[in-house]
């Protein structure tokens, strides 16, 4: 059932939980009391995303308690972006907030944020206030250097200006959120996606606090996955890289057959073990380089194809459904 402008509830909140058990209760309290704060209809929609402690049981717990609370908990681990997609696809606020379940994002910045998506700043209405973090407490400078090192590299080859030091954490519409589940890609880089849509968006700058509990569930790995998800999703620079070292390399390949046929009709034919063996090292290694990047596309063309659901719902848990 899609609820009508007239029942909607006046905010939602959307928090993908992966193994958050130790910092549920502290995030909902946190949160409970600046919804309380600001008053008017609201839900708190919370994502189980295979969680393998007991998240699960806090989340139901919480929404027997709560009839704000929503709890729903996907069949097993989709990973944070699409946790967070189906999380945006079934609340049904006026405008949602995207959180973190962990508290690296201050709950307490929400009144804030309606006040900038109201105008607050004197320059109209904004469809987007998204958090800029200005200091990362907790986070390894291996993670700060990365992130950084990240977002410069994809504001120089992607079109659309995505935010620097932006996470998902902000405010939309329900405009802007309508917009963002019909697009049906898998691979999903949402604060990308949510910066191609434009309208107005406005940052809100703040310190992202360490995390109250637990550890962070983006090891290495996800982070490279989630990188190559991003630059992938948003350029094709990689693509045209390719072509260029392709460009370069057939060059130097057509002058090798010139050099070898020059010397040829001149007749001195040397051994040239060396050169050949340099020509055909350096051939296919980048016949392999450029075979993984188109290899990249592919894949992604391939997984995009299937057509699956993007998520798997196995409870949904209080509200009005
Ligand atoms: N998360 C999730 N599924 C995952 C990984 C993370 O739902 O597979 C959630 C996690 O519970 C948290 C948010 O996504 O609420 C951000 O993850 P995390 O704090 O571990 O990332 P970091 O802040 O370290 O980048
Ligand atoms: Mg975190």
């Amino acid at each position: 059932m899609s609820p009508t402008a007239a029942n909607r509830p006046a905010l939602s909140v959307v928090a993908p939980c992966y193994n958050e058990q130790d910092v549920l209760p502290e995030f909902l309290r946190r949160l409970s009391s600046v919804l309380d704060g600001i008053g008017g209809t609201s839900e708190i929609v919370l994502v189980d995303d295979g969680s393998r402690d007991g998240t699960w049981d806090a989340m139901t717990g919480a929404a027997a308690a709560d009839p704000r609370i929503v709890a729903v908990r996907l069949m097993r681990n989709h990973g944070h972006q699409l946790a967070l997609t189906a999380g945006l696809s079934l609340c049904r606020g006026e405008r949602i907030l995207i959180i973190d379940a962990d508290l690296q994002d201050p709950p307490e910045l929400l009144p804030e944020m309606m006040a900038l998506m109201d105008g607050a700043d004197g320059q109209g209405a904004a469809d987007v206030v998204y958090g800029q973090r200005r200091q990362r407490d907790g986070e390894s400078l291996f993670k700060r250097a990365s992130a950084a090192a990240f977002y410069r590299l994809i504001g120089r080859i992607t079109d659309i200006e995505i935010p620097t030091d932006a996470g998902d954490f902000r405010l939309i519409t329900r405009r802007v959120l309508d917009l963002l589940t019909a697009m049906p890609e898998r691979h999903r880089f949402i604060r990308g996606m949510v910066a191609w849509i434009g309208g107005r968006q406005v940052p809100l700058v703040y310190d992202r606090q360490a995390r109250a509990a637990g550890e962070s569930k983006y090891p290495l790995a996800k982070m490279v996955r989630f990188a190559v998800d991003a630059i992938t999703a948003f350029s094709v620079v990689p693509l045209m890289a390719s072509m260029t070292i392709g460009w370069v390399m057939a060059a130097i390949g057509f002058a090798f057959f010139v050099y070898s046929i020059v010397g040829w009709l001149f007749g001195h034919t040397l051994p040239g073990w060396t050169s050949l063996m340099a020509a055909v090292g350096l051939l296919g290694g980048m016949q392999f380089l450029m075979l993984g990047i188109i290899g990249a596309y592919l894949g992604r063309l391939y997984d995009q194809s299937k057509g699956r659901p993007l998520f798997m719902i196995r409870d949904i848990v209080g509200g009005p459904r």
